[in-house]
């Protein structure tokens, strides 16, 4: 098969579909894997290091989508993509349709078949390919919250690890799935007083077990929502209820509860947020405040971080990406789990929750 990696359009959009190293291992099972040129800037990875990898540069994106049989990406096709695709083509890369019917009217007339990296599924009820952006955005949620603590930044100046003598910062984590685990992780590791709210007993105990006691849990409750972030300096916003809105657990009016110069991190921005107050924000002007409170909401944070973010994700995405190549559609007959990836086959929607989010028929 050929496989194609075109440059990613999207504004501030730095990480690519493949790295060098995957498209090594794609060229190791007998595939052409053709690059357009520079797609690999963002990540330090030149023509030369595709090449090494016995990959073929193009000098277009129109090249690659002409002449690929399946196009590997990171963020979803831009309109003047759409056109570009076609029937008999595999497309593999994030598509996010449900809240796009642009796009889906856009994709369903050009046949492609898709793949989307966030629908596919593993044998424990996880989204495998979603996990390591995720886990990217919950290390970067401290870092970026940590920032704008800082007074010129308009936080209220608190060094998380405080000193020998000085109390730490607090900071409270709504949600301890993979987003709230990585942030409370970085956060104990600053030394940073650190609690955990979820709704789930099952998963306190586990976060529990994990951190030993260096972390607090608590009970999803009014009452315990507002002791922990009126008490804190940082709350980072990482709950999800799968498919539906996030909840939205911090209203506007407990905001004057909370201390001068606090800082929100709403990792949950790109489900609607977790705050009444937060709307999105990019990362050339990632803060607002609301009240005294500095809010910072960017709905890409992976984004930010190209080189770690690309490398996570080829990591997940190679090896179903391998069946697709070395299979074709065979691939999916066979594996219940990437068939829950199937968004798109011939015009028709083939994901149930992605139809019924887009009102078509499957
Ligand atoms: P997850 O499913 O692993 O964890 C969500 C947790 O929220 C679960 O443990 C669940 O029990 C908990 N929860 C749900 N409702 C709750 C409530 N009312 N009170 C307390 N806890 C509650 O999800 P995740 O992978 O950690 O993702 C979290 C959010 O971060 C999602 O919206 C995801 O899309 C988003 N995200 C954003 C970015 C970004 O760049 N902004 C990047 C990656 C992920």
């Amino acid at each position: 098969m050929r496989v194609g990696c075109p440059k990613e359009i999207k504004n501030h959009e730095y990480r690519v579909g493949l790295t060098p190293a995957s498209a090594r291992e794609y060229v190791a099972h007998g595939h052409e894997v053709l690059v357009e040129t520079g797609a690999g800037i963002g990540i330090g990875a030149d023509d030369n290091a595709y090449r090494a990898a016995g990959a073929h540069i193009a000098a277009t994106a129109e090249e690659v989508y002409a002449r690929s049989d399946m196009i590997v990406k990171v963020k979803e096709p831009q309109p003047g993509e759409w056109a570009q695709l076609h029937e008999g083509q595999i497309l593999y890369t994030y598509l996010h349709l449900a809240p796009d019917p642009a796009q889906a009217k856009g994709l369903l007339a050009s046949g492609v078949t898709a793949v989307a990296y966030e629908t596919v599924t593993d044998e424990r009820g996880g989204l495998p390919l979603l996990a390591p952006m995720s886990e990217v955005a919950g290390r970067l949620a401290i870092q970026a919250g940590a920032t704008a603590l800082q007074k010129p930044n308009g936080g209220r100046g608190v060094l998380l690890g405080g000193v020998p003598g000085v109390a730490p910062g607090k900071v409270t984590v709504l949600g301890g799935g993979v987003v709230g685990l990585q942030a409370a992780r970085i956060a104990a590791g600053l030394g940073a007083d650190v609690t955990i709210i979820d709704r789930s007993i099952p998963r306190l105990r586990q976060l529990d077990d994990l951190f030993n006691g260096r972390v607090h849990t608590r009970f999803s409750t009014v009452e315990a929502l507002e002791e922990e972030c009126f008490s804190a300096d940082m709350v980072v916003g990482a709950v999800l209820i799968p498919g539906a809105a996030a909840p939205k657990l911090v209203s506007r009016e407990m905001l004057s509860g909370m201390k001068n110069g606090a800082v929100l991190v709403d990792v949950a921005i790109d489900q609607g947020g977790c705050f009444e107050t937060s709307h999105p924000t990019t990362h050339a002007e990632p803060t607002y405040e609301v009240d005294g409170v500095i809010h910072y909401c960017v709905a890409n944070m992976p984004g930010a971080v190209p080189v770690t973010s690309t490398h996570a994700l080829n990591n997940a995405t190679l090896h179903h990406g391998l069946q697709l190549a070395d299979k074709g559609l065979k691939a999916i007959l066979d594996d219940p789990h990437l068939r829950n990836g199937l968004n798109l086959h011939k015009g028709r929607i083939t994901n149930a929750a992605v139809a019924e989010a887009l009102g078509y028929e499957m």
